[in-house]
């Protein structure tokens, strides 16, 4: 198979857009799509400063591989949460992501969830009515708050995260599946800091194949931890994306055409915003100032200040 653009031995066929490309062609084709989505959503401008919630995979790393090659101002942000899984995932994680970011001499914020809270996730986890059998809950609502608190806290003008098209075609069959209106409304690839305390959040690798994305982080020999998180085995993204990806091998685009075909529906009006509930009970939390929609203290804090006796998970 030959390039599309120059006839030289293609390195990748992407049967959904009907592309082959050299390794070259290929790896300018990833950032220019990316700078295409940034400025179609007006995610950022290259005055703003760009925080990017790098987690040690493929996917956020090459994200923030690709704005710096595209010129963008963007620093790291790295959350270590003390899980190891047999095989040191987060020590992994955090040395490889530091090793990226010495090597090209950009700026990384660490955050430590153990030393900074005096607990990893997994012990929150094994206090909190929660966390019981609920890690990646803990875990989310601790990682949304650092993430935000250190993007408010720095100045940044956006917090950017590496999920990819078939993350976000995921995260639609579930919340399809469940009719959540909410998350329905809320589910796009910028979301304005509509809210004070809030900044704004993109997704700007949204529209391009983890396949891809995997293929771009091995082309540009970006080294990043192999294994998935020990918690997201068994998880519903995981088995939605299996469901996926056996229509797309049947139906190449498949997923593409999901999400495009949501957002421009959303754009139509398919999805009135008053159908987001939760919009009209924000307010802001009085110990962190983050909006929340529990009354009093945002559900973060109510975690943190309230231990629960609970049987542990699992041992990871
Ligand atoms: S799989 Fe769960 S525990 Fe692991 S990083 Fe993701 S949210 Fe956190
Ligand atoms: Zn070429
Ligand atoms: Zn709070």
């Amino acid at each position: 198979m030959r390039c599309v653009k120059c006839g030289q031995k293609a390195v990748i066929n992407m049967r959904p857009h009907k592309l082959a490309l050299c390794q070259d062609h290929f790896l300018e084709w990833i950032p220019a799509q990316t700078e295409r989505f940034i400025e179609k959503y007006r995610m950022f401008s290259l005055q703003e400063r760009v925080l990017v919630a790098v987690s040690g995979g493929k996917d956020s790393l090459s994200l923030w591989d690709i704005l710096v090659r595209l010129g963008y101002q963007a620093d790291g942000l790295y959350i270590c949460l003390g899980i190891d899984g047999g095989f040191g995932y987060s020590d992994q994680s955090q040395r490889l992501t530091e090793k990226f970011a010495l090597e090209r001499g950009l700026r990384l914020h660490v955050v430590d969830v153990a030393k900074e809270y005096g607990e990893t996730i997994i012990q929150i986890a094994g206090r909190t009515h929660r966390g019981f059998e609920k890690t990646c809950s803990v875990c989310g609502l601790t990682k949304r708050h650092i993430m935000n608190r250190t993007a408010r806290q720095g100045g940044y003008h956006v917090l950017v995260t590496g999920h990819n098209l078939d993350d976000e075609a995921a995260t639609l069959l579930s919340n399809t599946l469940n009719w959540s209106p909410g998350y329905l409304v809320r589910q796009s690839p910028v979301l304005e800091a509509d809210q004070p305390g809030l900044v704004r959040k993109a997704k700007p690798l949204c529209r391009i194949y983890e396949r891809d994305m995997a293929a771009y982080a091995l082309l540009r020999g970006i080294e990043y931890v192999y294994e998935e998180c020990p918690y997201a085995v068994g998880s519903n993204t995981i088995f939605y994306k299996g469901l996926l990806n056996q229509l797309e091998a049947q139906r190449p685009g498949a997923k593409l055409s999901f999400y495009l075909s949501f957002l421009q529906a959303k754009a139509g009006g398919l999805f009135a915003p008053q159908a987001d509930q939760e919009i009209d009970r924000l307010h802001t939390c009085p110990s962190c100032g983050q909006p929340t929609t529990a009354p009093g203290d945002c559900a973060f804090c109510r975690m943190m200040a309230k231990p629960v006796q609970g049987s542990a998970p699992p041992g990871l």
